[in-house]
């Protein structure tokens, strides 16, 4: 294959991950022989943006930074770790280095049972945050949200109409690992924000998610989705072992033969959104 001509890109991943830290140069090898040569890497805590800078250093041009406190991480800090990862934060974008970030994320809610729920207010409060900073510096987005996309929403449309009146511009980016329906799909589309497909996509063989899926699939425009493969999290279900990135191939293949075009459509289709949204050259 001619894969310097595809240059496909994984709209989110995780290859800071430590437990891939020893394999990762054969990773980026092997991703970058099957046409997939730049990954959006998505944000957690201060000192894992600081890894994806020192890692990126060693592979240039591939990953493409995005710094934000995460719904786990923001879940378990405490408030004044909180603060100052806001601070940092702020900083952060502040920087018009080489090494900035094209987004920010990642944010959003985690109302998932892992978590209690008093700590849904901590994750709203520090949503909004992340929300005004993308506003304020005209980043995108990278948003996460498990079991809570009505709270979600609901926050999104509040802070999008005080933008509006203050005369701010209004925000891009994506919904990370989207599995829903098409009318949430939908919502998020109106807000700026474009649905990113990963492996539940390949797992969902049938019932009603799969059927609620395979109508958002089916039904949206080309330029209304790109897909992902949040690797090494995320190996598709009843899979043992870590999320590979060569998987970006099997989702493609997938949504593919639900749209009934090509596996390359759905990749370039997916590589020129994400440039599109993240302003990537
Ligand atoms: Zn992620």
């Amino acid at each position: 294959m001619d894969s310097l001509s595809s240059n496909w890109i994984d709209a989110h991943a995780h290859l800071t991950d430590i437990r891939i830290e020893k394999e990762l140069p054969e990773i980026v090898a092997c991703a970058a022989r099957a046409g997939i040569s730049r990954f959006v890497l998505g944000g957690v805590d201060p000192l894992e943006w600081e890894k994806q800078k020192r890692v990126a250093q060693k592979f240039p041009g591939t990953f493409l930074h995005s710094f934000g406190l995460h719904p786990w991480w923001i879940s378990r800090a405490t408030e004044s770790e909180i603060s100052k990862g806001l601070e940092s934060l702020r900083r952060e974008l502040s920087n018009e280095g080489a090494d900035r970030g094209i987004a920010i994320g990642e944010t959003g809610l985690d109302f998932h049972s892992n978590f209690s729920e008093a700590v849904r207010p901590v994750q709203e409060a520090a949503f909004r945050s992340h929300l005004r900073l993308a506003r304020e510096f005209g980043r995108p987005l990278v948003l996460h949200v498990v079991r809570a996309h009505e709270r979600a929403i609901a926050i999104l449309r509040e802070e999008k109409r005080d933008a509006l009146t203050s005369g701010a511009r209004a925000w891009t980016g994506i919904i990370h690992s989207f599995s829903g329906d098409l009318e949430t799909a939908r919502a998020y589309l109106d807000l700026g924000l474009t649905p990113s497909i990963s492996a539940p996509v390949l797992t969902r063989g049938r019932g009603s998610a799969f059927e609620k899926m395979r109508e958002t699939m089916v039904t949206l425009g080309a330029t209304e989705f790109v897909i992902e493969t949040d690797a090494p999290d995320q190996p598709p279900a009843g899979e043992s072992g870590l999320n590979s990135p060569l998987n970006l191939l099997r989702i493609a293949d997938e949504v593919a033969k639900l749209r009934g075009v090509t596996r390359e459509t759905i990749l370039n289709s997916s590589r020129d959104t994400v440039k599109r949204i993240f302003k990537i050259p």
